[in-house]
């Protein structure tokens, strides 16, 4: 009989609580990078029924956990059973990574990050001085506003198919960070652009609804009758299909196109960053994420 010696005495534990986590991918990857690193902790997931968030959250501490991802559903409500929630975290009303450290839990939102450093990485371009049309108001479209807005953006269109969703994103930002951001709608709505000027106007357009997703990979949220610049970028944070209808569009037309693969191996990267402090090397990351690509697509 062997030995197994993966996990001893002083193995700390990672993991993510969520409902379903069955399809989640950060096992593997937070895994892999503990082993690459030599470091002694094992993640795991936790399936959490609504009723015992809180326990579980308070359960990740008393445990004495590294940290932990938290998702779908429970990146707002989690937020209370935090000691420390980051500004960051606050403005975009998620929490998806927390760390645990002298007995405290500390709140952070590295969906954003992922989405910044994965648009960076493959465009080289960044969004200080941009003007920038965020299509959909939701939890991917609040995360990626607020950081847009962070880092300067010039000003920010918000397209949303329910405009009041809309108008409440644009005042978030607003009235914290300056007035950048515009909903968009009819005139008669009160709207001071209307899509198209968005459109047009843009030197980014961000797809952060779920229009394209497999199955319904022949919708795209941006109207065929709209004509894309090449001098443009689009990125939609969808990664399965990898090439949705917006990006056969935005490619037709001479777009440079980003998918949201980046930002789902990115968030996890940053959350593994918070944990540890370790900043993970590029030629690593670089390999790491030619060999998770297959995994994450699944
Ligand atoms: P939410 O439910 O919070 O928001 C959904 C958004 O999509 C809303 O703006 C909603 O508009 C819009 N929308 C959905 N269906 C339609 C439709 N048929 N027509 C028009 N608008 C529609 O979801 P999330 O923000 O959490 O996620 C959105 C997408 O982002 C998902 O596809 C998700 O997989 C992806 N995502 C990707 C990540 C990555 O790492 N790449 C990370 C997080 C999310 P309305 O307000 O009118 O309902």
């Amino acid at each position: 009989m062997e030995i197994e010696h993966k996990i001893i005495g002083s193995t700390r534990i990672m993991g993510i609580i969520g409902n379903p986590v069955e399809h989640s991918i950060s096992p593997q990857l937070h895994n892999t990078i503990s082993k690459h690193l030599g470091i002694d902790a094992v993640y795991v997931p936790f399936k959490v029924e609504k009723q015992d968030l809180e326990n579980a959250t308070k359960g990740m501490r008393a445990l004495n956990a590294v940290g932990f991802n938290v998702t779908v559903p429970y990146k707002k409500d989690v937020m209370k059973y935090i000691d420390e929630n980051s500004k960051e975290a606050l403005l975009m009303g998620a929490v998806n990574t927390v760390k645990c450290f002298e007995g405290r839990l500390f709140g952070y939102n590295t969906d954003a990050d992922g989405f910044a450093r994965s648009f960076k990485e493959e465009t080289g371009v960044g969004f200080s001085g941009k003007t920038i049309a965020v299509i959909g108001a939701g939890g991917a479209a609040r995360a990626i506003v607020v950081k847009l807005a962070m880092e300067g953006a010039k000003k920010i269109y918000i397209i949303n198919r329910t405009v009041s969703k809309a108008v409440e994103l644009a005042e978030i930002v607003n009235n914290n960070m300056g007035k950048i951001a515009f909903y968009c709608g009819d005139r008669e709505s009160g709207s001071e652009f209307v899509d198209f000027e968005a459109y047009t106007d843009s030197d980014i357009i961000i797809n952060t609804t779920s229009i394209g997703m497999h199955p319904n990979v022949d919708e795209s949220p941006v109207p065929e009758n709209i004509r894309l610049k090449s001098s443009q970028i689009v990125y939609d944070v969808i990664y399965n299909p990898d090439k949705t209808k917006l990006l056969k569009q935005a490619e037709e037309n001479g777009c440079k196109c980003v998918n949201g693969l980046g930002m789902l191996f990115y968030q996890g990267i940053t959350a593994y960053e918070i944990w540890t402090g370790v900043r993970l090397k590029e030629d690593f990351l670089t390999e790491l994420y030619k060999n998770f690509q297959g995994i994450l697509t699944k």
